[in-house]
């Protein structure tokens, strides 16, 4: 039997819900629901310095004014540093994963050295200095070691087949920072494995990281959830919708309107006929079943 599905909707609370993570949130409550299964929330506030005080409140009760409750009572990851530093235990013990001494400048450094400076997405692509050992100093970050596989393939269900060759493309990527916080990367596969999630549903600007994580449950032995990656709303610009460039904070007073247009983002036929946002929602989940082929 299939394992029943678990969703999940897991915002970082750098600030309130604006119109780009309502569609995640919505596409995964309806993809939670079209397969009958649980939709849980977690707040991911590993990354201290960005999170605002009191945001990850304000999204529970934005998200709760349009209808999306979550089944299980909110995790949040400030809460779970045991869980992640186990699992990093674990990579270290069966040399998975190593210290990293290295500080930006010796990155670039040793990249402009081997002639191939390399970055990707504003970030340097580690050249694997501190694999074999600190040379004499001490562990700032700590990183997987990307070596063993090539190309990581995944599937997905809007995307198609994608693949990635984590360790040319990437490097070795740090698992916990040199300011001693836990990376994205981790939190999110030891979180997503610890509370049984079947189904990653979240926006499309999040697929890069995919390969990573699979890299991740692979070496943590964690089973692999399928994903969907959702369209992203598009600010003026041209560029995705984000907190950091300004998105305006959801004005949930008006909660059926702010549904219909992330539905028309996520290409759900306009009309539904509804006076409270739960009305909606329970007629949007079987259009959502029929674009997704879902069979129920
Ligand atoms: N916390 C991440 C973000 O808000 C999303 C994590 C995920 O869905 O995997 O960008």
């Amino acid at each position: 039997m299939e394992a029943e599905y678990r969703g999940r909707f897991a915002p970082s609370p750098t600030g309130p819900l604006h119109a780009g993570s309502l569609v995640a949130a919505l596409a995964s409550w309806l993809d939670a629901r079209a397969h009958q299964g649980r939709w849980l929330v977690r707040i991911e506030d590993v990354d201290t310095p960005r999170c605002v005080p009191g945001a990850g409140q304000t999204i529970l009760e934005q998200l709760a004014q349009c209808g999306l409750l979550p089944d299980e009572p909110p995790a949040y990851q400030s809460q779970r540093g045991a869980l992640y530093q186990q699992a990093l235990d674990s990579l270290v013990a069966r040399g998975l994963a190593y210290p990293c001494g290295c500080t930006r400048q010796d990155i670039a450094r040793a990249l402009a050295a081997s002639g191939q400076p390399r970055e990707r997405h504003g970030e340097l692509v580690y050249p694997g200095t501190c694999r074999d050992g600190l040379h004499g100093r001490s562990a700032r970050a700590w990183r997987l070691d990307t070596r063993a596989p090539a190309s990581t393939n995944w599937q997905d269900r809007r995307l198609g087949p994608q693949s990635q060759d984590v360790a040319r493309e990437v490097g070795d990527f740090v698992l916990k920072r040199a300011d001693g916080l836990w990376a994205y990367q981790l939190a999110v596969v030891v979180d997503d494995a610890a509370q049984g999630i079947t189904d990653i549903v979240r926006g499309e600007d999040l697929a890069d990281n995919t390969a990573r994580q699979i890299l991740l449950q692979r070496a943590l032995g964690l089973p692999l959830p399928r994903y969907l990656h959702t369209p992203l709303v598009l600010g003026e610009n041209g560029e995705k919708l984000s907190k950091q460039n300004g998105a305006q904070a959801l004005d949930t007073s008006q909660p059926l309107a702010l549904l219909r247009q992330a539905a028309a983002v996520l290409g759900l036929p306009p009309g539904i006929d509804a006076d409270t946002p739960q009305d909606w929602l329970r007629q949007a989940v079987p259009l959502w079943a029929v674009r997704l082929k879902i069979s129920r």
